[in-house]
């Protein structure tokens, strides 16, 4: 009879990890989750915005009163930002000021402890300070790990929650080395103010919150982008930039961020405010192309370990798919208990739940997002100039006599770097990726 210690092991305590943990050991599942660090989330970082609250309260009933939320998401904000200018659109909704909300912001380390709570509640053995330095594989199909480099456990299902440039994907011969084109770096300060500047400056009321999120030179010559989020008496601020073009850029991240946070219509945002916390992140922005295999005998990839974040310009969304994406193959996993089948085909069934989850659709929808909108080089570093410029000239009244609208951002377009030829090809291209 082959070794057993666990019918299911879960690698990595972030939100996909503790879903995947969470939902086996509900379908009664003896669950090992292992985790790095010393404790769930301490590794840990996001903007953050947390969406899809249908998925969350249908996991975890209640979500929106017992999670550690700090404020839902009302108002939706996208700014183009020049070294001077920013023009930003405010998308104001009253509707998502109504329970269960449409979206909160959170911070890691509080959500992680929580969503790891919830599996070690439902029966799930919480080992962390616990590397995850190999697999076992037996013919062909992979039955446990090694942890710490000497401990081996063994179970028939492997879940990999471990995160961007997962090591367990790569080991289980599932993922490919990533080119820095399909990755990010980002970089975030928490800053602490009180709850009551923060209502004031970003005119808010009670738990209410706002997501902005930016596009121009913040990410310096390096495609990218930044964010602002508030808190409940903090605001993350941070930036997002493509790991090769921020190479070529010559710029480096921490300078970044201090350009960013003396930008004069920042400045008065995070006045007076106390840096808390100081971190970053690698992002797998590369979209459905870039998805590792997501399943094999005996094991299943989750969440940032698949590649599954979601970017568009407008939208990162990643801490959603990993919840979801563990979920779904914790159920997997239980099916494949029951049916005691632990084949690639049993295992396959996790890509049909992704299939109609809708995760797999919409990432197959946005798969051109990544390369024509997020890294397109006009939209990151001219479009914004040329969107600030037209602003500029259409409240110029020195200019007589007043030119027509039309005109004017014609005569703007002529004195930018952009021609009209490039114009219409990026209609094409962000069209294409995002609009039809
Ligand atoms: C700056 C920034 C801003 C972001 N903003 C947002 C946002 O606003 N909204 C959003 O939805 N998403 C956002 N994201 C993306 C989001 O953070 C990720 O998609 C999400 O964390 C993925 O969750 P996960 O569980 O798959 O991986 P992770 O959260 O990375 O968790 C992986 C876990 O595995 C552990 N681990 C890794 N290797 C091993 C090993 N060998 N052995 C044991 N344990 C291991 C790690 O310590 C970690 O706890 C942002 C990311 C960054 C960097």
């Amino acid at each position: 009879m082959e070794r057993r210690d666990f019918d299911v092991i879960v690698v990595g305590a972030g939100p996909a990890g503790s879903a995947a943990a969470m939902v086996t050991a509900q379908g009664g599942a003896k669950v090992a989750l292992l985790e790095r660090g010393l404790y769930a989330g301490s590794k840990n970082l996001s903007g953050a915005g947390l969406y899809d609250t249908a998925m969350l309260e249908r996991l975890y009933p209640n979500f929106h009163v017992e999670a550690p939320i700090e404020r839902y998401v009302t108002r939706k904000m996208l700014g183009f930002i020049t070294p001077d200018q920013l023009m930003s659109i405010s998308y104001q909704d009253d509707k998502k000021a109504l329970a269960p909300y449409e979206g909160y912001t959170v911070l890691r380390p509080q959500l992680d402890m929580w969503l790891a709570e919830k599996a070690v509640k439902a029966g799930a053995y919480l080992f962390t300070q616990s590397v995850v330095t190999d697999v076992i594989k037996e013919n062909g199909a992979v039955k446990g790990v090694i942890v710490n480099d000497n401990e081996k456990l063994y179970a028939p299902v492997v879940i990999a929650a471990d995160g961007v440039n997962s090591f367990l994907a790569k080991a289980a011969g599932m993922q490919k080395e990533f080119h820095p084109h399909q990755m990010s770096l980002g970089v975030k300060e928490v800053i602490s103010l009180s709850r009551q500047t923060i209502e004031e400056r970003f005119q808010l009321k009670g738990n209410e919150g706002v997501a902005f999120e930016l596009v121009g030179s913040v990410s310096g010559f390096a495609n990218g982008g930044g964010f602002i989020y508030t808190h409940k008496d903090c605001i993350s601020i941070g930036l997002v930039a493509q790991l090769s073009s921020l190479q070529a850029s010559g710029h480096t991240p921490y300078q970044l961020m201090d350009d960013f946070k003396q930008h004069p219509a920042i400045v008065p945002m995070i006045a007076g405010g106390v840096t808390r916390e100081y971190g970053g992140h690698l992002i797998p922005e590369g979209g459905y192309d870039c998805f590792s295999k997501l399943s094999d005998a005996g094991i299943m990839v989750t969440g940032d370990a698949a590649g599954m974040v979601l970017v568009t310009g407008y939208l990162l969304l990643g801490i959603n798919y990993a919840i979801e994406s563990g979920a779904l193959a914790a159920q997997n996993a239980l099916n494949a208990l029951a049916a005691n089948d632990f084949s690639k085909a049993s295992m396959a069934g996790y890509n049909k739940l992704l299939n109609e989850s809708g995760i797999l659709p919409t990432f197959k929808k946005f798969r051109k997002a990544p390369v024509n909108v997020v890294n397109n080089v006009h939209l990151q570093n001219n479009y914004a100039d040329l969107i600030c410029n037209i602003m500029h000239n259409l409240y110029d009244v020195g200019n007589k006599p007043i030119p027509k609208v039309l005109p004017m951002a014609k005569g703007v377009l002529k004195e930018s770097e952009l021609s009209m030829g490039d114009v219409v090809k990026d209609v094409m291209k962000i069209g294409g990726a995002l609009l039809w």
